[in-house]
């Protein structure tokens, strides 16, 4: 009976006909108790990403997705809760840095983040590179924290949203991944699943982009808002450049040293506009401030003051870390082999290929393949000019900070990386577009 239900559903899909909510939550419910089988969840899967979803089913969808687990409850943290989320990119340690600053402006930042396949590790890995620092947070030790120091960034359990977790195992091989609306669906689930009220997204779009694409990114990110405000919730999303790494550092450890160095007012231009952008957005959709303006200079005062910094200190102290590595970096692992890329020409770096740059710091140990892979904290990239400088011949690029594994590749992808030419490139803004509805 349920496999001629699951049929009729996937035939009508394959059609080019609209599925009901009752239709995506049975066959979404059925699928995660094991009744509907791999394969028929795969037909399914391939029919939607060959006929599209509709905004009606995408919402249908989330919410069948959302629901399969455990939903969880921030209503004991006394505040506005906030939560972020970037479609990832390479040297994308927002994270590590827009959490304290919103912390220290007064919101309540609850987040919890996948550990995810990437160039380098997700944000959860790149904290976990702090010697002590603990991820596995249980539920109420998680809400004291928040309550107590406004922040915590905890790993996502099992329990949250299973059904993505086994359809998204399934699109990956199934060549099903890259459909605009299981994307839009898959995120927000796990967004609204883990419960804040305002959620600020980073749709990132270029060479290092999962949507290389700037038109389907900025599809993705209305989509996303779209079903986020139907569910209810406080919703912005910036397409914003990922056409060369963010900042300078690429890995784990690495990414952590220039998250402080961005904490203490001396960051990366890119990376400090991109926090201060995404941090103005959320305060005012929190009610936290009055205008951007306003939001935008107090985080500011947050960063030349310390007070972002401490913030950082306190709550990487709270989740067992040693808050040490914000003045002695040296504690933070270290690789033990830094290799020069020399420039082969002067001239203006015009062009940074982001995907390379991260398949490098991958080659390196720094990302993985599958969920059970490790990482290594210690090795990565880090660039030593971006798109738009001016380099002498044999002056370095950028440095691999290696182990012995991958460091052949990693040059070799490292030098294919860097276009370098005589005149300087045009500037690409790193703000495309702010979707707010
Ligand atoms: N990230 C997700 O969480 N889901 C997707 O489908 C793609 C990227």
């Amino acid at each position: 009976m349920i496999f001629l239900e699951a049929y009729a559903i996937i035939r009508k899909k394959r059609d080019g006909e609209r599925l009901s909510p009752e239709e995506i939550s049975w066959f979404i419910d059925r699928y995660v108790a094991g009744e509907v089988a791999d394969y028929q969840a795969a037909a399914w899967l391939m029919a939607a990403y060959l006929r599209g979803l509709d905004a009606g089913e995408t919402l249908a969808l989330t919410e069948a997705l959302a629901r399969s687990g455990e939903q969880v409850d921030l209503s004991g943290i006394r505040g506005v809760k906030v939560d972020k989320h970037s479609t990832g990119g390479v040297g994308d340690k927002t994270t590590l840095v827009l959490a304290p600053l919103l912390a220290a402006a007064g919101a309540k930042v609850a987040k919890m983040s996948g550990r995810g396949l990437g160039h380098t590790g997700g944000t959860i890995d790149k904290l976990e590179a702090i010697p002590g620092f603990r991820t596995a947070l249980e539920r109420e030790e998680f809400v004291a924290q928040v309550n107590r120091t406004g922040v915590a960034v905890a790993a996502q359990t099992e329990k949250i949203v299973p059904a993505d977790r086994k359809l998204y195992a399934l699109r990956d091989v199934t060549a099903t991944v890259d459909s605009i609306p299981l994307i839009a669906a898959s995120v927000m689930a796990k967004k609204l699943a883990c419960g804040a009220d305002v959620i600020v997204l980073d749709v990132k779009t270029g060479s290092g982009a999962f949507m290389q694409d700037a038109a389907a990114a900025h599809e993705l990110a209305r989509l996303m808002v779209a079903i986020g405000k139907r569910a209810g919730r406080r919703v912005v999303a910036l397409v914003t450049d990922m056409d060369q790494p963010l900042g300078y550092a690429v890995g784990n450890a690495v990414e952590v040293t220039e998250a402080i160095v961005t904490l203490k007012g001396r960051g990366p231009l890119d990376l400090t506009e991109l926090c201060l952008e995404l941090g103005s957005r959320a305060l005012c959709l929190g009610g936290l401030a009055a205008n951007l303006k306003t939001a935008r200079a107090r985080l500011e005062e947050l960063l030349l003051s310390g007070q972002a910094l401490r913030k950082f200190r306190e709550w990487v102290a709270a989740q067992g870390g040693d808050p040490r590595v914000v003045d002695e970096p040296e504690l933070l692992p270290q690789a033990p082999q830094k290799i020069p890329v020399l420039s082969p020409r002067a001239g203006y770096v015009v062009q940074i290929n982001a995907l390379a740059v991260g398949e490098a710091a991958r080659a390196l140990g720094a990302g993985r393949r599958r969920k059970e892979e490790g990482i290594d904290p210690a090795v990565g990239v880090l660039l030593m000019a971006k798109t738009g400088s001016r380099v002498e011949a044999g002056e370095p690029l950028a440095y691999i900070l290696a182990r012995e594994k991958g460091v052949a590749e990693a040059q070799e992808l490292l030098a294919g990386a860097f276009t370098v030419a005589v005149n300087p490139p045009k500037t690409r803004p790193l703000v495309g577009a702010v979707v707010e509805k």
